[in-house]
């Protein structure tokens, strides 16, 4: 028998225009490009955006179009986000760091009609746009008295989008099930893949992190993204935030422990979030100033593992640190570091261990772990495996990739994270190594086999490896264990060259090891755990 209730679509809009009607007093405070700080309420950001909205449909914008972006964190990505999908489109947010041929296969793959771009990528694109779709349409996210004069490719301004719109919009009603934001996740191997998000699933994660994260919503506080919005929606916190009641502060490009400093402190901002790199920066300038930002409560760490160094120095000075694990397929918070209540007071040192933990999965994603062959290992906090989740929140497949989807589903239709973990009998998960073959240097992915595909194309070079090794900063950084042809053996510098054309310069390796030959597994294939124990001891040269 079928229940008696109401059936009412999941959309996104209703998410801001809540926000508006109920927390009037919230604010959004963002660095611009233009220098200064900008600030307004939920009920003027609404109206802007329903403004922008209009104007996108004056501009022809049709439900399903990818609209995309190249911003920072900013009120007017806000906005787009916001525009976009009300009107039933798609924000393809882009990350600026992928390589020019990343960026070009993406907004080609995703047959982009429009970019919006802060100033700061202009040469970006300007390098590229000869590689990009002809009929895409350039907005230059800017006040129109700072356009710049001289722009290398004919675009309009975003002001002169809303210009003359009305801030009145009957958002349109369909299915929850349609698409509403993309945004492509570095492979092993090959090309970026996209994960296509819906409005019910960006709704349905915007309740679940607020439900799991209570210790960072707290209504009238204000949260900083550090993390992207281009980097899975800024792990989501522009959805939740209006949900709860939280003002937002979007701080700009300037993410340096100084800047970051300045701002939280001048803001008296309650939680921030973003990786591990940024909050040694972070710490740094509290070190150097004898004091924590004030009011600054609450540190959400997620991307990689948090050192634990890191996690004591913030919880000493009096904040709560926790780790939000997840991907880019999970939209991507799967599961949150909590001190489950019967450990409150425990001793710093037994919460240290417990928050190191990827912690409590959410409500809605279920994990299982398995063996190489596929076979489930018990929860008991003993056993390890490949982690596999399923949910609302996870990916069904990859944008227009048959094949990637092929692979990234087992045959239960669970999705395979590629991270090793176990967990126990209280449900609490630990990430304890990486399956697949990437190093994640701050924040962002590397590709080790396209590295090592790349060394070996050098005449010089039988054979290569790329590992990561731990560094202070950046986390984990990419260097090349390599096998000589014969006599020659190129310098780094020479290496550094022959990979610059097809990476970004961050993405090429810091070292290069040579050896006499790459330790192989049983079948054959290079062994990575065993490379990885070899060089256990090597020092990074940024730490020599
Ligand atoms: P994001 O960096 O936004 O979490 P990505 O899709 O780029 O999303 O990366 C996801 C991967 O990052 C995970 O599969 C895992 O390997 C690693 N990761 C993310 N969060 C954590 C965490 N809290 N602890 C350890 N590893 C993490």
């Amino acid at each position: 028998m079928k229940g008696m209730m109401m059936q009412r679509p999941l959309r996104i809009a209703d998410i801001l225009e809540f926000g508006a009607e109920q927390y009037p007093r919230g604010e959004i405070i963002s660095v611009r490009t233009e220098g200064d700080l900008h600030r307004y309420t939920y009920p003027q950001a609404a109206a802007r955006t329903r403004q922008l909205a209009n104007g996108l449909l004056a501009k022809g914008v049709e439900m399903g179009d990818r609209i995309a972006t190249l911003a920072w964190n900013g009120y007017r990505h806000f906005e787009l986000y916001y525009a976009i999908q009300g009107i039933g489109a798609i924000c393809h947010t882009i990350n600026p760091r992928l390589s020019p041929e990343q960026l070009i296969y993406i907004i080609n793959h995703a047959e982009d009609k429009m970019l919006c771009l802060d100033t700061t990528f202009i040469p970006l694109i300007a390098a590229v746009k000869d590689h990009l779709p002809k009929d895409l349409t350039y907005v230059i996210m800017v006040d129109k008295d700072k356009m710049p004069a001289d722009l290398p490719f004919e675009a309009l301004c975003y002001e002169d989008l809303l210009d003359g719109q009305p801030d009145t919009i009957e958002w349109p009603e369909f299915d929850e099930n349609t698409a509403c934001g993309l945004c492509y996740t570095s492979g092993t191997t090959g090309n970026p893949k996209g994960a296509l998000y819906t409005h019910r699933s960006t709704v349905l994660h915007a309740m679940m992190i607020v439900v799991m994260q209570t210790s960072s919503f707290v209504e009238g506080g204000k949260v900083l993204p550090v993390v992207p919005l281009f980097h899975v929606n800024a792990w989501g916190l522009p959805y939740s935030a209006p949900l709860a009641g939280l003002s937002i502060v979007f701080p700009g490009a300037a993410l340096d422990g100084e800047n970051l400093f300045k701002l939280m402190d001048s803001e008296g901002v309650y939680s921030a979030w973003g990786v591990p790199t940024i909050w040694m920066g972070l710490m740094a300038e509290i070190q150097k100033q004898g004091r924590m930002p004030n009011g600054f409560k609450d540190v959400v760490v997620g991307g990689s593992a948090c050192p634990r160094s890191l996690m004591k120095a913030f919880e000493e000075r009096g904040a709560s640190v926790s780790h939000a694990w997840g991907m880019t397929e999970m939209s991507p918070v799967g599961s949150h570091g909590v001190i489950p209540a019967w450990m409150n007071d425990a001793p710093l040192e037994e919460r240290l261990d417990m928050k190191q933990r990827q912690g409590r999965r959410c409500f809605g994603v279920e994990f299982k772990i398995v063996d190489e062959d596929g076979k489930r290992q018990p929860h008991d906090g003993k056993h390890s495996g490949e982690l596999f989740v399923r949910g609302n929140t996870v990916v069904s497949g990859y944008f227009k990739n048959e094949e990637a989807t092929k692979k990234a589903l087992d045959a239960e239709g669970w999705f395979g994270t590629g991270d090793v973990a176990s967990i126990d009998h209280n449900g609490i998960l630990t990430i304890s190594d990486r399956a697949k073959d990437l190093v994640k240097s701050g924040g962002e992915w590397i590709s080790s086999i396209d590295l090592e595909n790349l060394a070996m194309a050098h005449p010089a070079v039988a054979n290569a490896a790329v590992i990561a090794v731990p560094h202070k900063k950046w986390d984990e950084r990419p260097v090349l264990v390599a096998v000589a042809r014969g006599e020659e053996k190129p310098s780094l510098e020479a290496m550094q060259e022959h990979m610059s054309e097809h990476f970004a310069k961050w993405q090429l390796p810091d070292d290069i090891l040579w050896v006499d030959q790459l330790p192989l597994t049983a079948t054959g294939k290079v062994s990575k755990l065993t490379l990885r124990q070899t060089f256990k001891d090597y020092v990074h040269p940024d730490e020599r």
